[in-house]
């Protein structure tokens, strides 16, 4: 996979233009990214091709002070799931990174093969408050018809229910968070098996389109411990559903920089399914109009205020999304 990401300095007039004219305004002054990823490439062994770019904690704060200028920003560090990581290496490097920032936080990547000794040593360290399993590393080889406890162990759950720790779930099988044995797993984690593991589900619950979560908001709602982070989603339904259904406190901003976010493009809504559409890579042509694509994550901030008028969240509301809640539910403490 190629990665889809630009440098800072790729960002266009078209994509400051957005910026200037709508998104000053409504962005706050303070945000908590809830999901971001840093990488670098030495930890991945070189028989493994993988497109991602290295990005350390003074790549993204480059990118934070391009994207919304003169904003304070923190972060929660996601480890990053690439095929062939040396997981505890990347952790490792993660924990150093994010430890020069005193308000941000790291959720620890976790594969099936990681043992509950190497967890609860990693776990244990200043600034790591959980873990990111990922769907490709299913034990059954398919990462995309999996269960959670095919990518994310029983011993790995009960580990995290003991600890209390957070979880960035982004789910796996074709409907997301429609998908019948998702809801039933969550619902059978959430209120009964592991009530103490906090969970984030990524991607409004993995809904790039209006469909999964329109069907699994009713459910959803009524489970303890479920958090939502929108990143990525630029669709605006999604949103509109989750802002008007949800408890808005229980919603997170996050980017899913840099690599699936800081591109020019979107994921592309298209009926019910949806892809990456990274307009460098096709020979599109925009005669009809003086604007030029902008950077995905401008495509979700832009959906994210349209919601937010769609619904009429008031600005404490939205403030709340991009700062106050995650600053409360990850009990960050501000001097
Ligand atoms: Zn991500």
């Amino acid at each position: 996979m190629e990665s889809m990401a630009i440098s800072p300095e790729e960002y266009t007039e078209h994509d400051q233009r957005i910026w200037d004219e709508e998104l000053e305004e409504f962005v706050p002054s303070r945000i908590f990214d809830a999901h971001i990823h840093l990488f670098d490439r030495s930890h991945v062994g070189p028989e493994h091709p993988c497109g991602w770019l290295n990005s350390d904690l003074a790549t993204i704060r480059a990118w934070a002070e391009r994207l919304y200028p003169g904003r304070e920003v923190h972060f929660l560090v996601l480890g990053t799931p690439v095929y062939g990581i040396d997981v505890q290496q990347h952790a490792q490097w993660q924990i150093e990174q994010v430890r020069q920032d005193p308000l941000s936080r790291v959720n620890r990547l976790v594969t099936p093969a990681c043992t509950c000794e190497e967890i609860l040593c990693d776990v244990q360290q200043a600034g790591v408050i959980g873990l990111k399993p990922y769907r490709i590393f299913s034990q059954t080889g398919d990462i995309a018809e999996c269960r959670i406890q095919e990518f994310f162990t029983d011993a790995q759950l009960s580990l995290a229910d003991e600890h209390g720790l957070w979880v960035t779930m982004h789910l796996s099988r074709f409907n997301g968070a429609a998908d019948e044995e998702n809801l039933r797993d969550l619902e059978e984690y959430t209120l009964r098996r592991y009530p103490g593991i906090k969970w984030i589900l990524a991607h409004c619950a993995r809904s790039f389109t209006y469909w999964p979560i329109r069907q699994a908001i009713e459910r959803l709602r009524e489970l303890p411990n479920i958090w939502y982070d929108v990143s990525a989603v630029t669709d605006v339904r999604p949103l509109i559903t989750l802002f008007s259904q949800e408890d808005t406190r229980r919603i997170l901003f996050g980017s899913d920089g840099v690599d699936a976010t800081y591109f020019h493009g979107q994921y592309a809504a298209l009926g019910r399914a949806w892809q990456a559409l990274d307009v460098s890579q096709h020979r599109l042509s925009f005669p009809h109009c003086d604007g030029r694509p902008i950077l995905a994550i401008y495509e979700q901030l832009l959906s994210m205020k349209h919601a937010a008028e769609i619904v009429g969240l008031s600005k404490e509301a939205i403030s709340e999304i991009f700062w106050g809640n995650a600053v409360k539910a990850l009990e960050i403490e501000i001097a």
